[in-house]
């Protein structure tokens, strides 16, 4: 099995790649540094998860200490939603760059098709349509420039991808969306395989506990632990395993060293054709679904819109839920 994927940019993007969204303060350089020394090459980082500068101490220290080179790591950043105006791109990359201690990054990807007035918190209140058209201009100029080696996008349904590739003059290398077996993405899947663009797989493991969250979990879903059983590899292995076998790169996020170590033992050994087969008995839930997002500001009216169709319908317990503590980790 490759252990990287080729983009359309002819560059590698290694397939699993350390989440740092909500590693705590402090514990991001170790988890890093434990993650390099294990064999991972690739980071996911971005502006909203507010540990940017300390993902750029742990990356000096792993330059100065010699265990890898700049051109041996794929860092990813993304775009803050305030600094979608095609004059705010260059200054919100420059700013990643700094923390990150980088003068290019590997990836940079449009965080999602929400945006929020500049220099305002990440509020319902703030939030404004989106043109991204506009900002995608301006994402092209990054990579024409060499700051940003690929581009792409983030939290694009197949309608909003399929938008932006009518006028893309440099087309998305990447789409990075919630992908693991309780929400498949197969049509999706489909689109980017046939349109050159890579799916990246945020919250592989079904992000277990975070707020925003909801519905039924990955790692102790039945058919993938009856999987893991017969493998005798743990559920959240099967669940970064299926990913890479669908093609895709998986980016789970641990701060606990043993799991670091788990979730990047998953090269030597497959999942068979037949326990594959299995995993489409899920049933399909898409567990980050972005209430917030749908406000008469923003433009989206429902889900629906926000997803064009590619949600299933709120349960109770999504319409019941709190998210003020998912919408303090991006103000
Ligand atoms: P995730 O990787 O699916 O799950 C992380 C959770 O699983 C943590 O609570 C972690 O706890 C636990 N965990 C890790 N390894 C485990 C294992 N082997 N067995 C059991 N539990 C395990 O969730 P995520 O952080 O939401 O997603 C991963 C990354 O994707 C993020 O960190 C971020 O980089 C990216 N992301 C991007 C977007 C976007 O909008 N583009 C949205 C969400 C996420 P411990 O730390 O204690 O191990």
């Amino acid at each position: 099995m490759a252990e990287s994927f080729v983009l359309n940019t002819g560059a590698r993007i290694p397939s699993v790649g350390l989440g740092t969204w909500q590693i705590e303060p402090g514990a991001v350089s170790d988890a890093i540094y434990a993650a390099v020394k294990t064999g991972y090459r690739h980071i996911d980082s971005a502006v909203a998860y507010r540990n940017q500068e300390e993902v750029g101490v742990a990356l000096k220290k792993l330059f100065e200490d010699g265990v890898v080179k700049r051109e041996d790591l794929f860092i990813t950043s993304k775009l803050w939603p305030g600094n979608h105006a095609p004059e705010d791109v260059q200054e919100d990359i420059g700013s990643s760059l700094k923390d990150l201690q980088l003068d290019y990054v590997d990836l940079y990807l449009i965080h999602g098709p929400i945006r929020i007035k500049k220099g305002t918190m990440f509020i319902p209140e703030n939030l404004i349509p989106t043109d991204i058209p506009a900002t995608w201009g301006a994402m092209e100029k990054l990579y024409y420039a060499g700051k940003a080696r690929a581009i792409g996008v983030s939290n694009f349904s197949c309608k909003k991808l399929q938008d932006l590739l009518a006028v893309a003059r440099v087309p998305p290398a990447v789409n990075q969306v919630e992908c693991h077996p309780v929400w498949q993405q197969d049509k999706l899947r489909k689109l980017c395989q046939s349109t050159g663009v890579h799916l990246s797989a945020y919250s592989p493991l079904g992000s277990p506990g975070s707020p925003g969250y909801s519905g039924p979990s990955v790692v102790s879903n039945p058919i993938v632990i009856s999987v893991a059983e017969k493998l005798q590899k743990t559920p959240a292995q099967v669940a970064l395993r299926w990913g890479l076998q669908l093609g895709q790169s998986v980016l789970p996020k641990s701060a606990n060293q043993t799991r670091i170590k788990e979730n990047f033992d998953i090269f030597d050994w497959s999942i068979p054709h037949d326990l594959m087969a299995k995993f489409s008995a899920i049933k399909q839930v898409r567990l980050l679904k972005v209430e917030f997002a749908v406000h008469p500001k923003s433009g989206y009216n429902s889900l629906e819109d926000l997803w064009d169709g590619e949600v299933e319908y709120e349960d109770e317990r999504t319409e019941n839920q709190d998210h003020s503590d998912f919408l303090r980790c991006f103000s």
